[in-house]
């Protein structure tokens, strides 16, 4: 884990700040008949009249393909990583919206889930929860706070409401890269794993599912599906750990 600087923190905080603005305005335009391609281009618009960069544009994970785009989009049985085009949005659908940005060097992540029209109980449930079970890691991030504590605050939610855990993907250290160490899992053993200390930034992002939640990746290289199906919601936050307990650097939205 890296220790970022005050003054780091205070240019993350102003990336922060865009990147949350950039991305719920991605949300608000996203309704029925907008294509994938069309959020990317309203996205990376916006980056640029902030004076960042899109932080997924060109990134290569070791032994994976290049990202072509700015924002993923990912649709329903989608988890993470759909890749932006043609495809249309329609109404009944769940969009997971991911974007990331370099703002004066620094990395800043989120993500949202939105629904586009009317969805079954069960589907809002998934959402709603989903959120939730960012809101309970993220309450549980101080120094001392260890890996195992989120990644069971997570679990919490998940299982009370019987919401499968995305386990192949997880969040991430952030900052200097868009991915640092450690890998955050969405499920743990309390009081287990490495221990957070103040200046450490990280995302933390829950993907959860209806049905078993196994995902694997997609024949395009980039997106990750569920493998029965299964809807999923997908929501981050960039957080940094302070002296006392933690500050959000992206809007939970
Ligand atoms: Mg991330």
């Amino acid at each position: 884990m890296t220790i970022k600087s005050p003054e780091e923190i205070a240019l993350l905080r102003l990336g922060g700040q865009h990147l949350s603005r950039i991305l719920a305005q991605v949300a608000e335009a996203t309704k029925a008949g907008v294509t994938t391609g069309e959020l990317d281009l309203l996205a990376r618009d916006l980056i640029k009249q902030a004076g960042a960069y899109p932080a997924f544009l060109g990134y290569a994970p070791e032994g994976g393909k290049t990202y072509p785009a700015a924002l993923c989009v990912s649709i329903n049985e989608e988890v993470v990583h759909g890749l932006p085009g043609k495809r249309k949005i329609a109404n009944g659908e769940v969009v997971s919206l991911d974007l990331g940005l370099r703002y004066e060097g620094l990395y800043t992540d989120m993500a949202t889930t939105i629904i586009v029209g009317e969805v079954a109980a069960a589907v809002k449930n998934l959402v709603a929860k989903t959120k939730e079970a960012l809101l309970a890691g993220v309450a549980t991030v101080k120094p001392g706070t260890t890996l195992g504590d989120i990644g069971a605050a997570v679990a919490r939610v998940a299982e009370r409401e019987k919401l499968a855990i995305i386990r192949e993907l997880g969040g991430h250290g952030v900052g200097y890269a868009v991915h640092e160490e450690p890998l955050i899992p969405n499920y743990g053993t309390p009081g287990k794993g490495p221990k957070l200390i103040a200046g450490v930034v990280i995302a933390i992002e829950p993907m959860l599912a209806l049905g078993k939640g196994k995902a694997k990746l997609a024949p395009d290289g980039f997106t990750y599906i569920t493998r029965d199906g299964g809807l999923a919601a997908h929501f981050e936050a960039t957080v940094v750990v302070t002296e006392t307990g933690v500050e959000v650097l992206t809007a939970i939205i």
